[in-house]
């Protein structure tokens, strides 16, 4: 057993990214689980609740510096923010805090500092954040197929809707400068469209199992 062991799971919004991380984490022996994107969120919700949605970079940059995870939830500069990381409001706004260079740079560099035997979902953590990772995953699935999903989670939003704000975070997400979502060097990429929970679980796990025999 490797006691540094990175794998990557990149992909869209509602490709099943944070379902097969956590299903791979727990069927697999000692590995703990990253959300890259709740750290993205923790830090829109910190901006919205202090309305400062429309802040500079450089203070953008501030509030991510104060972004702590402890037991579970997610603090920024010592507020809570973890029962607001999904909400429609961080939704629209997410993907303009995330593009920005500075911000990304200070998340990018917590992410690194986590060590041992992780599963790690996001945007870019296979290309980025961590290139070596073990493991390189990428997830998708079809935009129709993601939008119910995400609709199924959580009703707030009209169906339409749902697959309109996916749809928008994508496209910011795919053509920023810094760090776009893109198939990673290496990755196994994996259409989640037709397969079930357990189906997409164990290719994940046989791929692990094989790097890490
Ligand atoms: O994964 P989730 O949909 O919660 O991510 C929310 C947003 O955070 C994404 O739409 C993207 O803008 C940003 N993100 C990112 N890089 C990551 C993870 C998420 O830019 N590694």
């Amino acid at each position: 057993m490797k006691p540094e062991f990175v794998v990557a799971i990149d992909g869209p919004a509602g490709a099943g990214k944070s379902t097969a991380a956590q299903g791979v984490a727990a069927a697999l022996e000692g590995f703990r689980y990253l959300d890259t994107g709740a750290m993205y969120r923790a830090v829109t919700a910190y901006l919205l609740r202090f309305d400062k949605k429309d802040a500079s970079e450089n203070e953008m940059a501030e509030a991510a510096e104060g972004l702590e995870l402890r037991a579970g939830k997610h603090f920024v500069h010592g507020v809570d923010v973890s029962d607001a990381l999904r909400t429609p409001g961080v939704d629209a706004e997410v993907s303009r805090v995330s593009a920005l260079p500075r911000v990304r740079r200070v998340i990018q560099g917590k992410q690194r500092e986590q060590r041992g035997r992780i599963v790690v979902e996001g945007r870019d953590i296979g290309s980025v954040v961590f290139p070596n990772a073990a493991v390189k995953v990428f997830l998708t699935a079809q935009l129709s197929e993601r939008a119910r999903r995400r609709h199924r989670q959580d009703p707030v939003q009209s169906p339409d809707e749902v697959q309109a704000s996916i749809a928008r975070r994508d496209a910011i997400d795919s053509s920023r400068a810094d760090s776009p979502l893109i198939v990673p060097e290496g990755a196994h990429e994996i259409d989640t469209t037709e397969l079930s929970i357990e189906e997409m679980v164990e290719r994940i796990v046989s791929l692990v199992q094989a790097a890490d025999a």
